[in-house]
Order: C-alpha cells, then structure tokens, then sequence
C-alpha cells in the first residue's frame, strides 16, 4: 500500500470520522473567486478533479453518477418536461446530461460562481460540450434570488446541483426558496435536489424532505446512488412534486427506449433506485 502522503490529496469528512484519497500528479491551478475557492488537480487514475473549499466536487473518471441520476430520474419521472433551470451546477455536467433529452426545449443553468464554469471549460470540457446547445442558458446569478424572480408557472423541472448547505449554498435548503420553486413550477413539475449521503446525513435529508412539505410540495422520493468521491461514497436525491403523485412512477418505458448512452442510469437501475433502504423508510417515517 502506497501511503506516502506526497503524492495523495486527501478530503477528510470531519462530519463522518472518514476521509477519501487520491493518489495525483501536479495541482493544475487555484482560483479564490468571490464567492469560493477552486482548486484543479491531475489525478494518476482518476482524471482531473475540482474542489470547491476543498471539498470533492467533480472527478473525470467518476462524475457520470451523480450527473446521470441528477437529471434522468426527474427528467423520466416528469411527464413531458421542456422547460428545465438547473440551480448550480457550475461544471455544466448536469446540463449536458439534461439536453440529451430531445423534449427538452429550454435548459437554464444558473451558478452564482462564473469561475466554476471557467475552470470546468479548461479542465473538464467534455462536461462543457453542449454549452452551446441553442436550447441552453448558462447564466451567473445567486439561485435564491434565481427563484424569487422566475415567472409563476414557468419551469417543469428544478435542479438544485449545489454545494453543501453551508455558505452560497445554505439558501436553498430551506422553507422560503421551496416556496419560490413551488411558485415557478408548473402543476405537474419536480424539483430535485441533491441531498448528500443517507449514511452520513441522513438528518439532513429529512429536514429537506419537511421544509419542502411545509412549503406545499405533496410527495417525495429520495434516490440513492454510488457517488465515490463524496463523503461515504453513498449519495442521493430527493424528487419533490407540486402536486400529488407516484413517485415510484416514471416513464420506464422511455427510459428503456432512450437514444443516448449512458455509463450508469438505466430504466432498470431508475428501478432499483426506487426499492427503499429499510435505513431511509424509517427515517422518513412520520
Ligand atoms: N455535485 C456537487 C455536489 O453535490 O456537491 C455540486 C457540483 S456544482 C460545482 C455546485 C455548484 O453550486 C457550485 O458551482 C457553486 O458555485 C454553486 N452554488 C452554490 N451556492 C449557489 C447559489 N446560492 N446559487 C447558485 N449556485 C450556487
């Protein structure tokens, strides 16, 4: 076991007593922006890697996870979405993943850090390549104030891809930016928003799932999935509609007929990703 520091970047995850390492190259560049600290590093085995005040955001060789079930699960389990704001999202992973679905018509990204999308662009352009899709917007605002504005019934499906609910990020994990979202969604639309490791944070994923509750949104399903890189390396996402529905419900057979690759989602791993850990059923138990 090669455990010589010098090489390794390590994120130790003080709110789980654990800690994920990468054996790496060179560091590639550091930006302070105003609003936080990126840092680009070359991996020997896993691609380029981006943190965001040293936390794991991106990798190349394991983004697919996270960015393929953040968009087809909503974008499967909605009707017929066309108008799509992803919140966040700044690597532009998400927003590649959401317009390879022909029925999309509009796709918003909105990141308050426009260094985010710059260094993604140098160092991740494969997550950069629809950025020019005449269906996408990549525009650089704070998603609270995203959200105030948007018109009411405007969007079918919100993406939250932030950071930790801790700094920029802290003001959409709460009552007041679900009621905006709410607002701008149409009657049938979904909001999705990533919500850390049912293992580590599984609290968390309850107060999100109540605040959403008590600002009007009727059912909600969270979808677990293998995340490497982030704390536990078991992440999520909690699917929230406006009006009452099956969740548990989404357009499998779409799914199973869908015209582009993936390395991960699946109609049948959408379907797996529905059978609920007895770990997650209790907690959300009322
Ligand atoms: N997959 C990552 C995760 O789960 O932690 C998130 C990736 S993406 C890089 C996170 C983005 O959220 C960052 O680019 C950050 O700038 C953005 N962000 C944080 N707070 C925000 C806010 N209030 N409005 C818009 N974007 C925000």
């Amino acid at each position: 076991m090669d455990n010589s520091s010098q090489n390794w970047l390590h994120e130790n995850f003080t709110h789980t007593g654990s800690a994920f390492g990468l054996r790496i190259k060179r560091k590639l560049e550091e930006v302070q922006s105003p609003f936080q600290k990126i840092e680009m590093y070359e991996s020997t085995d896993w691609g380029n890697v981006m943190l965001i005040d040293g936390a794991m955001m991106v990798t190349t060789r394991d983004n697919f996870f996270y960015h393929e079930m953040m968009a087809h699960a909503p974008l499967f389990t909605h009707p017929n979405p066309k108008n799509v704001v992803i919140i966040g999202g700044g690597d532009c992973g998400t927003l590649r993943e959401v317009l390879r679905h022909p029925g999309v018509v509009t796709a918003v990204q909105c990141d308050i850090d426009e260094q985010v999308t710059r260094m993604a662009e140098k160092y991740f352009p494969e997550l950069c390549e629809s950025n020019n899709d005449p269906r996408a917007t990549v525009m650089f605002d704070d998603g609270i104030a995203y959200m105030q504005n948007a018109p009411a019934g405007s969007i079918d499906v919100i993406i939250v891809d932030s950071t930790d609910p801790v700094g920029p990020a802290e003001g959409l994990f709460n009552q007041a930016f679900y009621e905006n979202c709410l607002k701008a969604l149409r009657p049938d639309g979904l909001l999705v928003q990533q919500s850390e490791s049912p293992l580590a944070l599984m609290h968390l994923i309850l107060e999100m799932r109540n605040a959403m509750r008590d600002a009007g949104f009727k059912d909600f399903r969270v979808l677990p999935f293998p995340q490497p890189c982030y704390p536990t390396g078991w992440w999520s996402c909690l699917i929230a509609s406006k009006q009452s529905r099956d969740l548990a419900s989404f357009r499998k057979a779409d799914a199973a007929a869908k015209s582009f690759e993936t390395n991960y989602y699946t109609a049948d791993v959408h379907q797996g990703a529905l059978a609920m850990p007895p770990l997650i059923e209790r907690a959300l138990k009322d």
